[in-house]
C-alpha cells in the first residue's frame, strides 16, 4: 500500500483557476434532471444538506447517465488541481491498480452506470493486462480515460533524470501498446511529489500537467466503507478533482451510495479530456 495521498493537495490553485475566467458551457450537461414532486426542493437543499445515503441507491437515481456536452477549453499549464469556472462538474480520478478485482469492478461500473472517470494507470501491476479486454471498449469510447502514473510509482524526486524519464516513457508506451491511447498531458506523480526538475523532464515527453487533486477518498490504504462515504462525503463537490485509489475493495461495496451522493448534489463526473482540449487531444 502507498502511503500517500494527503486528502488535499499540497498546493491548491482553485483560485488561480477561478481568476482565470474560464467558462464551459452547461446546457444540458450540469445537473442530472431532477425528478418528482419534490425535485424543485431538493435542488435547492441539495448542496446545503449533504446525505449521505446508508442504503441502496434511491430510486430517482437514473440507471445510467449520458455523455456530458461540454465546451472544451485549452488545459492551462502548470499543476492542476481543480476544474476551471462554475460548474457542476467533478472529476473522480482513481489510481494505481494493486488489485486487479477492484480494476474489474469499477470499470464494471462504469460500463453499467456510465460514469466518466479518469484512471491514473500504474503499468507495472498486472490489473491494467488482467483487465484490457474488458476496458479497451470504454477506454476507446473515452469514457474511462488513462493518465500516466509511471510504470512502478517511485518517488519522482528522488530518481535521476533518465529513471524519470524512463518511468515515464515505459508507461506511456505501456499505455500506447495495450490500450491504443496517448496518456499526454496528464501525468500524476506518485505520493503527490513533483518539482520544477521532474515537471521539465515530464514536459520535455509531452506530460506537461501535472495532475494533483483537492479532495481524497484517502483510500490509497485499507479503510472502511463507512470511511469511504465520509470522505467522499466531505470532497464530492462542484469542479473539484478528486483522488481514489484501486487498490483496496471497501469503495467497490459503496459505489451505489457514491452514485446518490452524486445525484443528490446534481454532479456529473467528466473526464480530464472532457473538460481540456490539448495538443494529443485537439
Ligand atoms: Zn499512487
Amino acid at each position: 500500500m502507498w502511503q500517500d495521498d494527503p486528502a488535499v493537495a499540497p498546493v491548491t490553485r482553485r483560485t488561480l483557476l477561478a481568476s482565470l475566467g474560464l467558462s464551459l458551457t452547461l446546457a444540458g450537461c450540469a445537473a442530472i434532471a431532477p425528478e418528482g414532486p419534490d425535485a424543485a426542493t431538493d435542488a435547492a437543499t441539495a448542496t446545503a444538506t449533504p446525505r449521505p445515503y446508508p442504503g441502496a441507491v434511491p430510486p430517482a437515481v437514473p440507471a445510467r447517465l449520458p455523455a456530458p456536452d461540454l465546451t472544451r477549453v485549452p488545459v492551462p499549464s502548470g499543476t492542476l488541481s481543480g476544474l476551471p469556472g462554475d460548474g457542476a462538474l467533478l472529476a473522480w480520478t482513481v489510481d494505481d491498480g494493486s488489485s486487479s478485482e477492484v480494476v474489474a469492478r469499477y470499470a464494471r461500473f462504469a460500463a453499467d452506470t456510465g460514469i466518466r472517470l479518469t484512471f491514473f494507470v500504474t503499468g507495472s501491476y498486472r490489473a491494467w493486462t488482467d483487465n484490457a479486454e474488458q476496458l479497451r471498449p470504454l477506454v476507446a469510447s473515452g469514457q474511462i480515460q488513462l493518465g500516466n502514473h509511471t510504470w512502478s510509482h517511485p518517488d519522482l524526486s528522488t530518481l535521476a533524470d533518465s529513471e524519470v524519464t524512463g518511468e515515464l516513457s515505459r508507461n506511456h508506451e505501456f499505455l500506447a501498446e495495450t490500450f491504443g491511447v496517448d496518456a499526454r498531458p496528464y501525468f500524476r506523480p506518485p505520493f503527490g511529489v513533483h518539482d520544477d526538475r521532474v515537471d521539465a523532464l515530464a514536459a520535455d515527453l509531452g506530460y506537461s500537467v501535472p495532475t494533483t487533486w483537492y479532495g481524497s477518498l484517502s483510500d490509497s490504504g485499507l479503510i472502511s466503507e463507512q470511511q469511504v462515504v465520509d470522505f467522499a462525503t466531505e470532497w464530492f463537490l462542484p469542479q473539484h478533482i478528486v483522488i481514489g485509489h484501486l487498490n483496496f475493495l471497501p469503495v467497490t461495496n459503496v459505489f451505489p451510495q457514491l452514485r446518490a451522493l452524486l445525484y443528490d448534489r446534481r454532479l456529473t463526473c467528466v473526464t480530464l479530456n472532457d473538460v481540456f482540449t490539448s495538443a494529443a487531444h485537439p
